[in-house]
C-alpha cells in the first residue's frame, strides 16, 4: 500500500452530472477486503481490487459540492463519488439524522457488520428461545452483536476470543459462557447453533459438540485469509449423523432487510440491552497497519480508520 498525498482544488472540483464530492471522516475497515487483494484471474462473489488505484470501502463522511438533485451538500479525507455510485447514500443520511447513535456506528453496529449478525443470526440460525449458541471471534465487529441479539432472544450464549481482555468484555456483555480460544480447550459443552467466523480448527471441534439437529452459520473464515496452507476439516461426518445444517450467507444479498434491522437496533440501543466496541485508529496514514490487525486479531472491536 501506498500513502498518495494530492492537492485537490474543492472551489473548481469538476463533477459531472449527477457526481458529488465528499470529505471523508470514517472509513471502515473489514475481513472482506483481504479477499478483494487477489489475483485478478481468482473467482470469487465480488471483484477484485485493481491495482495501482484507490481501495474502495464504506466510510462516512459530509458532502461539501454537489451536481446531483438528490443529494444536498451536507454529509470522506476526500472522495468523488460518480452519479452510479451515489445510490443508497440518501437513505444512510436519512437514518444517521433521525438516530441518536455515532456516526460511526452506521460503519459497525447499525451498518454491515450488524446487519450480518442480524440476518445470519435470524435466517440461518433461527434460534429457539432456550437453545446454546457458540460464537467465535465474539469480540468483533459481528461476534459482540450476535452474542447480544442471542440474549435479547433467550438464548444461552457461549463466546470465545483470543485474547484475555477480549474475553472479559465478553463477561461485561452477560455471555454465560466465556473462553480464550489460544489458551483454553473446548471443554465439552452441547450447542445448538454455531456462529462460524473463524474457522479451522475451532469449527472442527464444535463439529464434535453440536447437537443434534444444529444450525452452522457460516459468516466467515478468517484464519483462512491470509494463508498458503489451508486447514482441512476433519469431523464432516457429524454433519450426517447429528443432521447438521452448515450455511453460509453473504450480508450484501439482504440489504432489503436494512431498514427493520436499523429500527429493531436503535430500539434496543434506546433500552440499554445492547454495547458496541469499536478500535477507532486516527489517521489514514496508520490504515494499512489496522487493516493487518484485523487478520492477526490485535484488534478489539469494529476496526475503523478517522480522518483527523
Ligand atoms: P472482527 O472485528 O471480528 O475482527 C476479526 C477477528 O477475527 C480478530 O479480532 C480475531 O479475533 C479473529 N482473527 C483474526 N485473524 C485470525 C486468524 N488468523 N485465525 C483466527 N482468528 C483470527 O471482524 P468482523 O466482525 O468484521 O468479521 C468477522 C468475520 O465475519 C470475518 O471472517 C468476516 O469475513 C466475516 N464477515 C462475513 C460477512 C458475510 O456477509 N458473510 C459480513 C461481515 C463479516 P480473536 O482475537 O478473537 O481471534
Amino acid at each position: 500500500m501506498e500513502l498518495v498525498t494530492r492537492e485537490i482544488d474543492i472551489e473548481n472540483f469538476p463533477l459531472a452530472d449527477g457526481d458529488i464530492l465528499v470529505k471523508n471522516q470514517y472509513l471502515s475497515l473489514d475481513p472482506y477486503m483481504r479477499g478483494k487483494m487477489r489475483k485478478p484471474d481468482t473467482k470469487s462473489y465480488s471483484p477484485p481490487f485493481d491495482l495501482d488505484k484507490v481501495l474502495q470501502g464504506r466510510g462516512i463522511g459530509t458532502i461539501i459540492k454537489s451536481n446531483n438533485a438528490n443529494y444536498k451538500v451536507g454529509w470522506e479525507e476526500y472522495s468523488h463519488i460518480p452519479k452510479d455510485a451515489t445510490s443508497g447514500i440518501a437513505e444512510l443520511s436519512e437514518a444517521i439524522s433521525k438516530s441518536n447513535a455515532p456516526k460511526s456506528y452506521f460503519l459497525g453496529l447499525l451498518g454491515m457488520p450488524g446487519l450480518s449478525a442480524y440476518v445470519g443470526l435470524n435466517k440461518i440460525g433461527k434460534p429457539k428461545k432456550g437453545e446454546t449458541i457458540f460464537i467465535s471471534a465474539a469480540s468483533g465487529a459481528v461476534g459482540q452483536v450476535v452474542g447480544q441479539i442471542a440474549k435479547i432472544k433467550g438464548l444461552r450464549v457461549i463466546g470465545s476470543a483470543g485474547d484475555d481482555s477480549k474475553v472479559k468484555y465478553l463477561e461485561e456483555l452477560n455471555f454465560d459462557g466465556t473462553f480464550n480460544y489460544k489458551t483454553c480447550n473446548i471443554d465439552e459443552f452441547e450447542t445448538n447453533q454455531f456462529l462460524s467466523k473463524n474457522s479451522g480448527e475451532t469449527l472442527d471441534i464444535v463439529l464434535n459438540r453440536l447437537n443434534l439437529n444444529a444450525r452452522v452459520i457460516a459468516c466467515g473464515m478468517i484464519s483462512q485469509y491470509n494463508t498458503k496452507t489451508p486447514y482441512g476439516v476433519k469431523n464432516l461426518m457429524n454433519v450426517v449423523s447429528k443432521r447438521l445444517l452448515i450455511q453460509g450467507f453473504i450480508v450484501g444479498d439482504h440489504y432489503q432487510e436494512i431498514d427493520a434491522f436499523q429500527k429493531d437496533m436503535d430500539e434496543w440501543l434506546k433500552q440499554g440491552k445492547i454495547k458496541y466496541k469499536e478500535d477507532i485508529v486516527e489517521g489514514i496514514q496508520n490504515a494499512p497497519e489496522a487493516f493487518l490487525n484485523l487478520l492477526t486479531g490485535k484488534n478489539f472491536g469494529k476496526a475503523i480508520i478517522k480522518i483527523c
